[in-house]
């Protein structure tokens, strides 16, 4: 609160006080010095309350300049119940306290978009890096060859593709797959120098389900792909076989309304009837659900599989 000549204006000063008396007793009037205490805003004669002229001067500054300055009369020192935060001050630093949550927010904001970014930038990266590869499931190891000519020996018998060794980078087996399938080789990755064998690879791909050879069909062979390209290709499919559901749907309940109307239109049809096509249409339903329990038990399997 400030401290003033009396004389100088306040809003405090314009509004009502409760009570202006010092503790002398007499009433600080407009042409005294006084001293304003900041929680019962009572004021006072300096000089009542032990205040030197220095010090009188010195808040005097203070309250002149804006600046913070508490001073407090004997009474509300003591009292533990008063407030000693003046309301100016609770103010400014509720005020600073908007200014420093708000820079916070925008803070929070760019970390957000900066991590975001990163995010980005990285996929990008292990995109990149992955783009010249190929991932091979259940290709098993074969005793005293090395992985290079199971390989190519595999490639060229089960897919017709002949490798050149120069157009192979880099082979390796990952270390990670192997901790949950105990019992199946490691996941083999290939990085090719030359993009076209790595396409006819994978275009051929899908022959190796085909063969009669149980160990054959096995292996599967895919692009190498992010975790998030890898989520977007199976919400892709999942969107793709929801689609062709609700289409069968469509055309399986535009069905059964023809039948509704049917029977509508015949004026003889018997409650049988009726309760018969309800069953049916029940029946219908109860095998949607059946199948849809299916295909969500698939996804389920690839997910665990890819
Ligand atoms: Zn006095
Ligand atoms: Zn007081």
């Amino acid at each position: 609160m400030y401290k003033r000549r009396k004389t100088q204006d306040s809003p405090k000063s314009s509004e009502s006080q409760p009570q202006t008396l010092c503790s002398c007793q007499a009433i600080a009037t407009d042409n005294d010095n006084a001293l304003q205490c900041d929680a019962c805003d009572t004021w006072f004669h300096p000089g009542c309350v032990n205040v030197s002229p220095m010090a009188y001067t010195a808040y005097q500054t203070l309250a002149e300049q804006q600046q913070f300055s508490n001073w407090f009369c004997s009474k509300c020192l003591n009292d533990k119940n008063v407030d000693r935060v003046p309301p100016r001050c609770r103010q400014t630093l509720s005020d600073r306290i908007d200014k420093i949550e708000h820079h916070l927010t925008t803070l929070n904001n760019k970390h957000d978009q900066l991590v975001d970014r990163l995010d980005e930038l990285n996929e990008n990266l292990e995109r990149e890096k992955r783009r010249k590869n190929i991932i091979v499931k259940n290709l098993s190891p074969v005793e005293s060859t090395n992985d290079r000519d199971v390989v190519f020996r595999f490639v060229q018998n089960h897919l017709g593709v002949k490798i050149d060794p120069s157009s192979i980078d880099s082979m390796w087996r990952f270390k990670t797959s192997s901790a949950t399938d105990n019992d199946r080789p490691s996941l083999l990755g290939i990085a090719f120098n030359d993009l076209s064998v790595r396409s006819s690879i994978l275009a051929k791909a899908p022959i190796i389900k085909n063969s009669s050879d149980a160990l054959v069909k096995i292996v599967y062979i895919r692009k190498h792909l992010t975790k998030k390209q890898s989520l977007q290709a199976f919400e892709a499919r999942q969107q793709r076989d929801r689609s062709q559901e609700e289409q069968q749907q469509s055309t399986t309940s535009s069905v059964v309304n023809k039948d509704n109307n049917r029977l509508n239109q015949n004026s003889n049809v018997r409650r049988d009837n009726i309760n018969n096509n309800n069953n049916s249409t029940n029946n219908n339903i109860l095998n949607n659900t059946q199948q849809k329990q299916q295909k969500t038990r698939r996804y389920h399997r690839l997910s665990n599989r890819y």
